[in-house]
């Protein structure tokens, strides 16, 4: 330690901030981690854990149905809101003094309040004390963006106060298009909402492969969701105990809620930034270069704050990859290609690598394998769900470079897979591999005709 008051000052206790400061800690730094809401950040808090719990919750009512077609017979079955909400919250606040836990357990201080940047090696708390750092870490995260110009945006809510309703209204228009929205589309039509999702674009998630993408829209629709595209939110207005909401081709619909999942906005607002000169890209997050390094050398970002690929496990590893860089005297650069990923729609999607457009735009000769097949579960249920699975290869070399799926357990097919597509497997490495049997998985190795269109 030279002079400053710790070695390491991270301000955000998030999925990267937390990783960054018990790794440094552990090195034997000085650390201190400020946190302004609560430990654990946006996934632990108000974004992957609970989400998905909802998910879990809001796939019982096919469940229930599905079981009639093996048997079972299910008297009344009835759902209750509140008591879903008050188990989340359990299980969040364990979480949250899990956190709280390891980071003291690994010697670093925690701050419970906001943080922002005086200069390159002091931060400010908002009870006005200031601490300086050898380093600071920007681990502030992302919020949702609200489209403020839009008259009424104020009545409406965000991922962040849909995981606290007092009660589920009887119809929700979710504004929005990415994955943040078809999950809670999911959710909420799981739960017996009526579901509109009115997405700008000519379809729901842009930058997944488009026949991914056509065939959730499309598994959505059976589901009862209604899918408006091309479409853009022009009013909204209070109306009863609920909502209007005007698009602009002049559709109006009323609901008990209208909610925005417009896409986020790294945390960079009042930050204090610009008081030591860290640089901000054209989207208002932090710059850094492949070591998480502002413009800043005392000053680093790791994150959703420096809006490279917006992912839990991203912000982690990048957290970590900070710690070993610059305490643990290990150069670490995080790989941001081949990430795998899952989007929990209903049915989920899971993914990695190269869409079939990506693919055509790099490489001469692009081979698609791809299945569309009714899961062996619905053969009893009777319902009407089919599973897609695609695979893009490499003509010449005949190395796959993505595979996408959209079905049940998509997403723990797609780390497994992130594994195979990263090591450079080949479409013959597929097909030399033993089948489990009878599993949907096993149709990864079966495909054998190309498809032709
Ligand atoms: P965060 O986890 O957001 O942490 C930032 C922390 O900084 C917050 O706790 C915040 O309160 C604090 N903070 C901000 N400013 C200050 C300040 N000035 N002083 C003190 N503290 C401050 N990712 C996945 O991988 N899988 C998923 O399934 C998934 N689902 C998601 C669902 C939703 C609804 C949302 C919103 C996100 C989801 N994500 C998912 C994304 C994931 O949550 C983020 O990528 C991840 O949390 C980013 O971590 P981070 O450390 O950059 O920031």
């Amino acid at each position: 330690m030279s002079g400053f008051d710790y070695d390491l000052f991270v301000i955000g206790a998030g999925s990267g901030g937390v990783r960054a400061g018990r790794i440094a800690a552990r090195y034997g730094a000085k650390v201190a981690v400020a946190e302004e809401y609560r430990v654990g950040g946006t996934c632990v808090i108000r974004g992957c854990v609970p989400k998905k719990l909802f998910v879990y919750a809001s796939k019982f009512a096919e469940e229930f149905e599905d079981a009639v077609g093996f048997g079972w017979a299910s008297e009344k079955v009835s759902f209750d809101w509140a008591s879903l909400v008050e188990n989340k919250d359990r299980e969040i606040d364990r979480l949250n003094k899990a956190y709280i836990r390891n980071l003291e357990a690994a010697g670093a201080e925690l701050i419970q309040e906001r943080a922002t940047v005086a200069d390159p090696h002091t931060v400010l708390l908002a009870s006005g004390r200031k601490l300086t750092a050898l380093y600071i870490l920007v681990a502030t995260g992302a919020t949702p963006f609200v489209p403020r110009h839009l008259p009424g945006h104020e009545l409406a809510i965000t991922s962040n106060e849909a995981f606290h309703l007092e009660r589920l209204p009887s119809r929700i228009v979710i504004v929005g298009g990415g994955y943040i929205a078809v999950e809670f589309a999911g959710i909420f039509s799981g739960l017996g909402v009526e579901t509109v999702l009115v997405c700008r674009g000519e379809q729901i998630l842009r930058g997944f492969d488009d026949d991914i993408r056509n065939h959730l829209a499309g598994e959505m629709k059976k589901k009862g969701i209604e899918i408006r595209t091309q479409a853009n939110v022009a009013s909204i207005e209070r109306s009863g105990d609920g909502v209007r909401v005007g698009l602009n081709d002049g559709a109006r619909f009323g609901a008990g809620q209208v909610m925005f999942a417009t896409g986020r906005i790294p945390n960079v607002l009042g930050l204090g930034l610009e008081n030591a000169g860290v640089e901000l890209t054209p989207h208002m997050a932090v710059k850094v270069d492949s070591l998480s390094r502002s413009s800043v050398p005392s000053i680093y970002a790791v994150g959703d704050v420096t809006n490279r690929v917006n992912l839990t496990p991203v912000a982690i590893r990048e957290g970590h990859a900070f710690a070993d860089t610059v305490f643990g005297g290990k150069e670490v650069k995080v790989d941001h290609a081949l990430i795998p990923t899952a989007v929990f729609s209903q049915p989920e999607i899971g993914t990695v690598g190269l869409t079939e457009v990506q693919a055509r735009q790099g490489y001469r000769a692009v081979d698609i394998y791809k299945t569309s097949f009714r899961p062996m579960k619905h053969t009893l249920s009777g319902r009407d769900e089919r599973m897609l699975m695609k695979l893009v290869v490499d003509g010449e070399s005949d190395r796959v470079l993505g595979c996408h799926i959209c079905g049940p357990d998509a997403g723990e097919m797609a780390q497994l897979l992130g594994i195979v597509v990263r090591m450079g497997a080949k479409k013959s490495d597929f097909d030399a591999t033993m089948a489990v049997h009878p599993t949907a998985a096993e149709e990864l190795v079966t495909l054998r005709e190309k498809w032709t269109g």
